[in-house]
């Protein structure tokens, strides 16, 4: 039976019982998907015991992001998690987890001048200060992360290798609908016009990816294939790029693992995906699948 845990108290008088098992943590802002689902799936299959946490955390939103029309629905989250054999889901209010202003930051300063980081201002350092608290927290030997937030995988990776945190950071691939489209929580935000539409997004990247893998190694041509699928779409884009992958400089070397990452726009939803391109057929050098 999954235990509800609302308080830092009783997370950590839950976590104390679990002597000499091995913990691993599932972080997410709720409105569980398939994505999510495969995080836990992962995390059962290499831990004692999984503990999941939904939280909107407030500090990783701009001023003019969605905080508010976010969307939440706990009933579901506990229902989803249940079944998904976690065993402690951790629901904090925002005063659980941010009691009163904090006395240091935390900044993150490297690759975070493209991508996300450069689009949304502060974003990252509101995500590793939430999840420096959450790690603290929970204590997990191994914490699960998406790669369909490729940069954040790194930026977090990084963080913890630069700070000896002692936490194993495992990546699960982009789950996606039959249609291409990256699941995610804010898909629901969609329009039903924008969401007849949205699969071309991956479907731009893919012609992206072919460009590399056929031997183009110019970045111009290859980002003008993925604007041509693009066109005639009612969707904005807020960036289109390629860099080096996992160290997100520009590419000088087009024989080595790539990302190609983009973010748009609807009405009500901003949406990111992005495709590693590994064109040695090789592996991407640092973080495992
Ligand atoms: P979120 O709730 O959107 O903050 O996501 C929580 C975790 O789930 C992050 O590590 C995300 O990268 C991961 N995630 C979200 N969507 C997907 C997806 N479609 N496939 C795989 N992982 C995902």
């Amino acid at each position: 039976m999954m235990q509800v845990v609302r308080s830092k108290l009783e997370l950590k008088k839950i976590l104390s019982s679990q002597t000499n098992k091995s913990i691993g943590f599932v972080p997410t802002m709720g409105s569980l998907h398939e994505g999510h689902l495969a995080l836990m799936k992962k995390a059962r299959l290499e831990n004692d015991f999984v503990v999941a946490s939904v939280f909107v955390n407030p500090t990783q939103f701009g001023p003019n992001e969605d905080l508010d029309a976010y969307p939440r629905d706990e009933t579901k989250d506990i229902e989803l998690s249940e079944n998904a054999k976690v065993d402690l889901l951790f629901i904090p209010s925002v005063e659980e987890i941010y009691p009163r202003k904090v006395s240091a930051q935390v900044k993150a300063v490297l690759a975070v001048d493209v991508l996300d980081g450069k689009a949304r201002p502060g974003h990252f350092d509101g995500v590793l200060t939430v999840l420096l608290k959450l790690f603290m927290l929970v204590q997990p030997d191994r914490a699960y992360f998406g790669q369909k937030d490729a940069q954040q995988v790194a930026i977090v990776q990084n963080f913890v290798s630069d700070y000896f945190l002692p936490v194993d950071i495992r990546t699960v691939e982009t789950v996606r609908e039959a249609d291409g489209l990256a699941k995610s929580s804010r898909n629901v935000n969609l329009l039903e016009e924008e969401r007849n539409e949205a699969p071309v997004i991956h479907r731009a990247l893919l012609a992206g990816k072919d460009r590399i893998l056929s031997g183009c190694q110019s970045e111009q041509e290859i980002l003008g294939a993925v604007q041509e699928v693009l066109q005639d779409v009612t969707l904005k884009l807020d960036y289109l790029a390629l860099y080096s992958y996992p160290d997100f400089k520009p590419v000088t070397d087009f024989t080595k693992p790539m990302i190609l990452a983009t973010a748009v726009k609807y009405k009500k939803a901003r949406l990111i995906d992005n495709e590693i391109v590994l064109p040695s057929g090789g592996e991407a050098e640092c973080y495992e699948q």
